[in-house]
């Protein structure tokens, strides 16, 4: 390739970007993330936490404590306010959710990405692009441009680079809009949910504590203010009078409301790109995906995304794999926002206030409390469930790989141990040699464990002990051997490239 300056540019520092940045980091790309923010700093808290999956997700990284530590884990899933899944009984090693603002989750992943090495450049936002067969032409703010093995869009719901790349974006228009901020108040505010006929409205401390499964928020602080606006359709950025109009239609004052940190909107417009990948610009997070934050996905979704990505990216770059590897990114990724989309059109309409509804809802919530929908519906809120489409057999194939306690040649570990620096790994529990990786050694590390337990998968239950698994670094399964390897070399070959000559 001729003059490139970075294998892989980044459009975005959020969520999504942060972690696609240390993906391709520990893959050894050349990376580097733009980000228009000055800082990492982040007025508003928007999310409010992550769900299991996304805490699997960086426990497989070695960094799952530094969330824990700082937040409130929690029975978080949910899909209607009202009744919690509880998902305590999952084979997990975190069975519940986590409840910690979006600011500080930006802080602790940007706080990692540091350690890595990953360079952030803030203050700097892409204003264009152009493509060509090698390589990508990325112009920035300031008159600079870098040129680029790959362009990576993870910059948001208004993704500049969606669109210079010509993606579509096809959904439903918003129904409802909300106004949130976070504010001082110079009366005590009425904590909690109303419903009226206008519809949900919600006040809380941005501090609280869970005791006992209840939200127990702190004397004073900011609060956080969410209210259902009358119409759909505002563009002006909301004001501090329209904060406190609000109030006024809702409860009678305004609490004195003050000082705002930070004031909003969101809707339930829900929308999603027709194609993630166009040549070599690709899109992921809400930059591929937007929708209503009731559940509480797209963030976890968004992360997922450039896990799911980054190795790909990776080894397509390094020439480890063609090019066709990148379509396995949408074509495993598309339908899972495809399924919270419709899960978030689903919520929001059972969310609506009219008694009929309420009607619809009380069922809804019968059927929630049985014990096969919590459990369905439970896997499906964390994204426990998740299961890529790679043919038929072992049930385990495409899923999540559990994180067992191995004993190994080295002492005791654990799976996701294994996977912290990202690299592929082909586990074996049978005889020392019996699954030959031989020609992917420079690329697949090789374990032979021991595991008395049982295999137990979300939702699913107990599955037949495989005599080996070939886990992407993903931390999904690629290929799962009972006794035999039939078929692993060909795994091998499409998830991690040809095999070296010998
Ligand atoms: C009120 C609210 C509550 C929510 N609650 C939850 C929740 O509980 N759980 C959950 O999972 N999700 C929740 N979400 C959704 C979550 O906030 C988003 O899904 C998440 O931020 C997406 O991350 P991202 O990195 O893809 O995009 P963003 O967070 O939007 O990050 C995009 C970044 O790109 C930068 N950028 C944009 N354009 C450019 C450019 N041209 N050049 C350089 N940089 C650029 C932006 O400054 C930004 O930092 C909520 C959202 C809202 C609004």
């Amino acid at each position: 390739m001729g003059m490139t300056d970075h294998e892989v540019v980044i459009a975005g520092g959020g969520p999504t970007g942060l972690m696609l940045g240390a993906e391709l980091t520990l893959a050894g790309v050349d990376v580097v993330v733009l980000e228009r923010r000055a800082s990492q700093e982040l007025a508003g808290s928007r999310a409010g936490g992550l769900h299991a999956r996304t805490i699997e997700v960086l426990d497989q990284r070695g960094i799952a404590e530094r969330f824990l530590s700082e937040g409130q884990v929690a029975q978080v899933a949910a899909f209607l306010p009202s009744t919690p899944l509880d998902i305590s009984d999952f084979p997990t090693r975190h069975p519940y959710g986590l409840g910690l603002w979006q600011n500080h989750i930006e802080r602790i992943l940007a706080e990692w990405v540091l350690e890595l090495g990953v360079p952030v450049q803030y203050g700097i936002e892409v204003i264009g692009f152009a493509q060509d067969d090698a390589g990508v032409d990325v112009a920035l703010s300031g008159g600079r441009t870098l040129r680029a093995g790959y362009l990576v869009g993870c910059d948001g719901g208004r993704s500049r680079i969606r669109k210079g790349a010509g993606i579509g974006f096809p959904g439903w228009e918003a129904t409802t809009s909300h106004l949130i901020a976070e504010v001082e108040t110079a009366e005590e505010p009425e904590l909690g949910m109303r419903r009226d006929a206008s519809g949900i409205h919600g006040l809380g401390r941005v501090e609280y504590e869970i005791r006992d499964g209840e939200v127990v928020y702190a004397d004073q602080g900011p609060v956080r203010v969410m209210l259902t606006e009358p119409h759909v359709g505002s563009t002006a950025e909301p004001t501090l009078g329209d904060l406190r109009e609000a109030l006024f239609a809702v409860y009678g004052t305004d609490f004195g409301v003050h000082s705002p940190i930070w004031i909003s909107r969101f809707t339930d417009a829900a929308r999603q790109a027709s194609a993630y990948r166009v040549g070599r610009v690709l899109v992921a997070g809400d930059a591929a995906h937007v929708h209503s934050p009731v559940g509480g996905q797209g963030l976890n979704i968004g992360v997922q995304d450039a896990v799911n990505l980054g190795w790909k990216l990776a080894q397509v770059v390094r020439g480890t794999s063609p090019e066709s590897l990148l379509d396995t990114y949408h074509a495993e990724r598309h339908p899972v926002a495809a399924r919270v989309l419709r899960n978030t059109l689903a919520q929001g309409v059972l969310n609506r206030t009219d008694e009929r509804t309420g009607a619809l809802r009380d069922v809804v919530a019968e059927l929630l409390a049985m014990e096969e929908p919590r459990r369905r519906f439970g896997g499906m809120m964390s994204g426990l469930d998740v299961r890529y489409d790679l043919g038929e057999g072992h049930p385990l194939l495409g899923r999540r790989m559990p994180d067992l306690d191995l004993g190994t040649a080295d002492g005791p570990l654990r799976v996701f141990t294994l996977l912290q620096r990202a690299r592929p790994l082909l586990l074996s529990f049978g005889e020392p040699g019996a699954f030959d990786s031989a020609p992917w050694a420079d690329r697949v590390q090789v374990v032979h464990a021991r595991y008395e337990g049982t295999w137990e998968l979300p939702i699913i239950g107990n599955v037949p002990a495989p005599a080996a698994v070939l886990v992407r670094p993903d931390g999904y399964a690629a290929w799962v051997g009972d006794r035999t390897s039939v078929g692993l070399v060909d795994a091998l070959t499409t998830w991690f490239g040809a095999p070296r000559a010998s």
